[in-house]
């Protein structure tokens, strides 16, 4: 008997335990939030501001200036305290105001193009012939010297249009969430980058060829380049040049529609000599080197100053408004932080947002804060290794060094995949955040599936904090028209943004903030990152140390046998 109500106060103490863990979440916090973020959502004024208002954000870009300005306004004006604007060191800033081209024979067509970023403009309209140019190596150039004065070139080979076969808009159905569920951790333990020898030649090949193809161009006297779009259908996807002091890209080039660049061959097969006519307008920005990111916070209430952070990259590419990439997630980042102000909560932790600059050149911005800040790493040593792009370093730097900020740090919150509500968050391999997670989730999974994925997912700033092995998150998001359509290309305007899934990933973002901000402990990390070479030296120790054990067994062995 007695034994039986031991059994059922246990009982009752592990379900009532269970139900406190359940129960984590501060429920009535996030009814709190729901309601804000529901029903007197901001969060699409904030996206019109900067798509329609401000336009396109490309990093230095004076547009890009006037967003880190009215940022900074914005959260200040929400009651967020320390605005500030983060230097970094970033290169030269870019615009275009104007740009046209058009085939004026064999007959006359206007085409859809846009000019290549961080390339020069044309003076005023530029006519001439259009011929094909393939080469893909230094020692190919020569054969053209001589050749192409006054003429338009075009930049790659022969194009074939294949029928589309993606499904152009898409939601998460349960089959991609459960495989994303119960895939296995995707966790890099050297955090190395995955590139390979081969690969990082081959890169490295592409990028100094760039450099003397320029410097070809200028001499040879070309009127232009003509790249094709990534993407059919009608679609411009753009990109840029170097935006480097002194390595500026030396003739002007723009790149136009897959179909206009099939006509254009097409032409040319039947010996037609198409011509152009080609104008563009554009400016360099050399009167300040560095880009800004923007940083606020809503101030913890704790003495050890401990953080969590929510971020969002706030330039975008320069073909449309950045609403999708990456407008989408920095007026949820924004409209987070005013609903946690407007509901004046009072945070343990300190909840900072950033909103980087330099991201689609290859997370500068993200990078640069947390090398200040939080970790920093060491520079390559021989000058020509340094002088290169990061990407093509041979080693990420090593070991890590700790800064003031690393151990305040509880976590950091990332959305870039484009406009899409919150299905999930991958964990990038730090298995032990998910039962957290889970819970952070509880009080909207009528909103969310929750999915709570073991894996990695790459491509955005939340890359730089992971790096350092910092807890950085990138939540699962439906992917819509983003890659299909949207990414990169002129026609990422607010148009194709979704006011619903915005409002929701606000709210799950302000209730994860929230909940980082007041749980007792911060997140667990994953281990310091350390070198695959380390990784690889302890196993090769660990497999001499066997082979050691077994000749001495051997021997022993063969001493024995030769005893008996
Ligand atoms: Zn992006």
């Amino acid at each position: 008997m007695i034994m039986k109500r031991i059994l059922a106060a246990t009982t009752a103490s592990v379900l009532a335990l269970a139900v406190s863990q359940a129960l984590a979440a501060d429920l009535e916090m996030a009814n709190k939030i729901r309601h804000e973020g529901l029903y007197q959502s901001e969060v699409l004024h904030t996206l019109e501001y900067l798509t329609d208002e401000i336009g396109p954000r490309l990093t230095a870009s004076p547009q890009m200036t006037a967003a880190n300005q009215w940022t900074l306004k914005q959260l200040q004006s929400w009651g967020l305290k320390n605005a500030e604007l983060h230097p970094f060191e970033f290169g030269r800033g870019w615009s275009s105001s104007a740009s046209s081209i058009a085939l004026t024979a064999p007959r006359a067509v206007s085409l859809h193009g846009i000019p290549v970023a961080w390339t020069p403009g044309t003076n005023g309209p530029v006519a001439g012939d259009v011929m094909m140019f393939d080469v893909n190596t230094e020692a190919e150039l020569a054969q053209y010297a001589g050749k192409l004065r006054g003429k338009f070139l075009m930049m790659g080979e022969d194009l074939k249009i294949e029928p589309p076969n993606t499904i152009i808009f898409e939601r998460l159905g349960s089959d991609k969430l459960n495989k994303l569920k119960d895939s296995e951790a995707g966790a890099r333990p050297s955090y190395e980058s995955a590139m390979t020898k081969a690969l990082r030649a081959s890169r490295k090949q592409a990028y100094q060829f760039n450099k003397a193809l320029s410097a070809f161009l200028v001499k040879e006297q070309v009127a232009g380049v003509i790249y094709r779009s990534s993407r059919q259908g009608g679609l411009v996807r753009v990109f840029g040049k170097s935006h480097k002091i002194g390595e500026t890209f030396g003739v002007p080039a723009i790149i136009i529609e897959q179909e206009d660049y099939g006509q254009l061959l097409r032409m040319l097969d039947r010996k037609e000599q198409p011509q152009l006519t080609l104008d563009i307008k554009a400016q360099f920005h050399d009167d300040d080197k560095n880009a800004y990111n923007t940083i606020a916070e809503i101030p913890g209430t704790d003495k050890n100053a401990e953080v969590v952070m929510v971020g969002a990259h706030l330039d975008s590419w320069h073909a449309s408004d950045g609403a999708v990439d990456n407008g989408a997630g920095v007026a949820v980042a924004m409209e987070a932080v005013r609903i946690l102000s407007k509901l004046k909560v009072k945070p343990k932790r300190t909840i900072r947002i950033a909103l980087w600059s330099g991201e689609e050149q290859g997370l500068y911005g993200s990078r640069a804060y947390v090398n200040d800040f939080l970790a920093s790493r060491p520079m390559p040593t021989d000058p020509a290794e340094k002088a290169l792009p990061r990407y093509l370093w041979s080693s990420p730097g090593w070991p890590i060094s700790p800064k003031a900020g690393y151990d305040k740090l509880s976590v950091y919150l990332n959305m870039d995949n484009g406009s899409g509500q919150f299905r999930g968050i991958y964990t990038e391999g730090n298995v032990a955040v998910k039962p957290v997670f889970t819970d952070w989730f509880g009080p909207y999974m009528d909103l969310t599936s929750g999915t709570v994925s073991p894996r990695s997912t790459g491509g955005t700033d939340h890359e730089s904090f992971d790096d350092v092995g910092l807890p950085g998150f990138q939540f699962i998001q439906d992917p819509l028209d983003y890659s299909t359509r949207l990414h990169h290309t002129h026609i990422d305007s607010i148009d194709h943004v979704i006011e619903d899934d915005l409002k929701q990933a606000s709210v799950i973002m302000a209730g994860f903030l929230y909940e980082a901000a007041m749980s007792d402990k911060k997140l667990p990390r994953k281990p310091m990152p350390t070198p695959a070479s380390a990784v690889q030296q302890q196993q090769q120790d660990l497999d001499s140390q066997k082979e050691q054990r077994k000749a001495e067994l051997e021997a022993k062995r063969t001493l024995e046998s030769g005893q008996l």
